[in-house]
């Protein structure tokens, strides 16, 4: 696999990152790739170091965690929206100057992904025999392959879009659940009978079951 670097010298973030982060190499992760430094080319950006840019991510599948290490919108610094519409589809906002685009995929032109759906299925399903899991790894490679080395125009298509700024991270008071006793952020609190409780408190859904 080649080495596949954005356009920055000083941070060189490649498609062996995305697969060190993720923990496999797969198509969906060569979209992720793709999308994310075309869209960065497009908004003339390279990765950032703070929030300006924000990426909104129509998918929650393995796309996703390309989407994190090459343009450094992640989970935990509030500029990774996830709107799971089952889509392969990502949108880069930029708050310095406002500018977006959202990248789209032309599958097709690229890759007949039918045989690779199948096997893929055939493979979860815990039915495939041995021929069948080399034949899955090995179009799953090529497919990866095909997607990182297709040219722009017939893999991409890049729509520059006016949208409003997604809203900033809220930097949270927290306060104590009165029901559990936990640390809770002071914006997500409910109110139940007069009493400041946690979503959990509040809805009956904490993970850990009580014993
Ligand atoms: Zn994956
Ligand atoms: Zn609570």
């Amino acid at each position: 696999m080649h080495a596949h670097h954005i356009n920055d010298a000083t941070q060189p973030v490649t498609f062996e990152d995305c697969i060190r982060f993720h923990g496999h190499s797969c198509p969906g992760l060569a979209y992720g790739y793709r999308a994310a430094t075309a869209a960065m080319a497009a908004l003339g950006v390279n990765r950032p170091e703070d929030e300006d840019l924000v990426a909104i991510c129509e998918t929650d599948a393995c796309g996703v965690d390309a989407i994190q290490i090459i343009a450094g919108t992640t989970a935990g610094k509030g500029n990774l929206v996830i709107h799971d519409y089952g889509k392969n589809a990502f949108t880069f906002y930029n708050r310095k100057d406002g500018k977006a685009v959202r990248v789209t995929f032309h599958r097709n032109e690229v890759t007949d992904a039918g045989d690779f759906a199948s096997l893929r299925a055939l493979v979860f399903s815990g039915k495939a025999t041995d021929v069948e899991k080399a034949q899955f790894h090995e179009l799953k490679d090529k497919t990866t392959a095909d997607i990182l080395h297709a040219p722009a125009d017939k893999l991409l298509r890049i729509e520059k879009i006016t949208m409003e700024a997604p809203k900033k991270a809220l930097i949270f008071t927290s306060v104590i659940c009165e029901c559990c006793g936990e640390s809770v952020a002071d914006a997500k609190t409910r109110k139940v009978d007069g009493k400041h409780v946690c979503m959990p408190c509040a809805e009956g859904t904490h993970i850990a079951k009580k014993k």
